[in-house]
């Protein structure tokens, strides 16, 4: 079998899509997305193509190193996106071809379905409370919630860690302890404020609080998690067995979040999730993105025995995108049964979607100068 075509295209709202054909007719898809920047991961995907034409879809790991090592400049968002998306399109093929679940060609699944979390807000307590609720009578069992909703200085006045405990606090009050809530800090905090807030939270018990501080400088993040009394996330802006080597060895990490459209793909991911079940570290791989970049997270979530739980917004179950969108269930999705990535694209409906332009959103300090977003 051998690769004869890679192309690309922009979705809506802001993902992408890499089509890789071959010369037995098998079509494989990967979601290269890098939000705020798909054009350019796309036009990177494009020129990794001519190393592609021809080869053969099932050596992954060789063409893993080709693209990743052959580049001379490795790593980062852009490079191991565009990778990223490339390698889930092989698997897809090379799952196809075999007429299994990716998972199946991993080591089989080490369980029955899939835990998934969805995103709840609220602007006040009250709103916060039902939205948590709401949640919990769809059937989920585990929310997540951000910690801070607008910018945060260095140092801030008390209000910003008062509001969000009075939030998470009326969302514990309302759901009860036999649930879950997960907070994410999205890197808005500098290390003090990071320290107040986990501090501030402890006592609601969160399954974990994720990015409490940027993810630059990975001795401040470990400085933080020898202080901190509740379990630490981070992952989703770190790329490469590499850069979580270096997490996992300084930090007290509780969970890792690669993304499997950033951090190298299925292979690597699958990796990621070995090296953290070395230090008894659990799986939740980060996913705001489209349906083949979740359909990728779920081959590897069935297949990782420290599985933590899933995250995914519901516009990334394919509704409008997928022949059979997937369904969350009781706050789970069932083991994938189909080929590959266990998806069908609705390849009509896909072909005249408009494109985007789709630009991360902007945050600013009230004197005008920029917040972390
Ligand atoms: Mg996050």
């Amino acid at each position: 079998m051998k690769i004869t075509r890679v192309s690309c295209q922009l979705i809506p709202p802001r993902w992408s899509l890499v089509r890789i054909e071959t010369d037995e007719g098998i079509v494989g898809y990967g979601e290269p997305t890098l939000e705020g920047h798909a054009r350019t991961a796309i036009t990177c995907v494009e020129e990794n193509a001519p190393l592609l034409i021809g080869e053969d879809p099932r050596r992954i790991e060789h063409l893993w190193q080709v693209l990743y090592r052959g580049a001379f400049y490795r790593g980062g968002p852009l490079l191991t996106s565009a990778l990223s998306g490339i390698e889930q399109a092989l698997w897809d093929i090379v799952g196809k071809y075999h007429g299994v679940p990716v998972y199946e060609l991993l080591g089989g699944p080490c369980r029955d379905r899939i835990r998934m979390y969805r995103g709840v807000g609220g602007a006040t307590p009250e709103a916060a409370a039902a939205a948590a609720l709401a949640a919990k009578e769809q059937g989920f069992d585990c929310l997540k919630t951000g910690a801070a909703d607008g910018a945060c200085r260095l140092i801030d006045t008390p209000r910003i860690v008062d509001d969000a405990v009075a939030r998470i606090a009326a969302m514990r009050e309302a759901v009860g302890r036999d649930f879950d809530i997960a907070i994410d800090c999205h890197g808005r905090f500098s290390p003090a404020m990071a320290l107040r807030f986990c501090d501030a939270v402890a006592d609601l018990t969160p399954m974990f609080v994720e990015e409490p501080v940027l993810p630059e400088n990975v001795d401040a993040l470990a400085a933080l998690t020898r202080k901190a009394r509740v379990p630490i996330a981070t992952g989703e802006r770190l790329y490469t067995k590499w850069e979580f080597r270096e997490v996992l060895e300084k930090c007290e990490l509780a969970v890792v979040q690669p993304d499997l459209s950033h951090a190298g793909g299925i292979s690597e991911s699958k990796k990621i999730a070995a090296l953290a079940e070395a230090w008894y570290v659990a799986l939740a791989p980060h996913c705001p993105l489209g349906p083949v970049a979740l359909a990728a997270c779920l081959q590897v979530d069935a297949c990782c025995p420290n599985f933590l739980v899933q995250e995914h917004t519901p516009d990334a179950l394919g509704k409008g995108y997928l022949r059979q969108p997937l369904v969350v269930e009781n706050g789970h999705i069932a083991l994938p049964t189909g080929p590959g990535l266990g998806i069908e694209l609705d390849e009509e409906a896909i072909a005249a979607m408009p494109s985007h332009d789709w630009l991360t959103p902007q945050l600013r300090h009230a004197d005008g100068s920029v917040a972390d977003w």
